[in-house]
C-alpha cells in the first residue's frame, strides 16, 4: 500500500494504482512525442529537399525520411540525381518542380 498525503488527510492506495497511473503516464508521454513526430513528418511529406552539390530539387521517400538525421532543419539525404550524400535543405517553393 502506498500512501498518499493530504492536507486534511491521507488516503492509501494499492501498490497496482500507483503501477498503473505510472505506465499510463509513460504511455501518454509516448502518444504524445509519436503524434508529434507524426505533425512534424507530415510537413516534411510537403517539403522538397536542395541538394546542396547539384542543387536538384527532390521529394524524399516518407520512411528515408523517417531514417535520415535531421540537424536544423536539413536533413541527411541522397540525391536521386548525383547519388551525394550530404546535408539537403528544405525547400518549400514548388513552382520550379
Ligand atoms: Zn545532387
Amino acid at each position: 500500500m502506498w500512501t498518499l498525503n493530504f492536507g486534511s488527510g491521507s488516503i492509501a492506495v494499492p501498490w497496482q494504482i500507483g503501477l498503473a497511473v505510472i505506465i499510463l503516464a509513460i504511455f501518454g508521454s509516448v502518444l504524445v512525442f509519436r503524434a508529434i513526430n507524426r505533425s512534424f513528418l507530415r510537413e516534411d511529406e510537403n517539403k522538397y529537399y536542395a541538394c546542396s552539390w547539384c542543387s536538384h530539387r527532390f521529394k524524399p521517400e516518407k520512411k528515408k525520411l523517417k531514417r535520415s538525421l535531421m540537424t536544423n532543419g536539413e536533413r541527411v539525404l541522397k540525391c536521386p540525381k548525383c547519388g551525394k550524400v550530404d546535408y539537403c535543405a528544405p525547400s518549400y517553393d514548388q513552382d520550379n518542380e
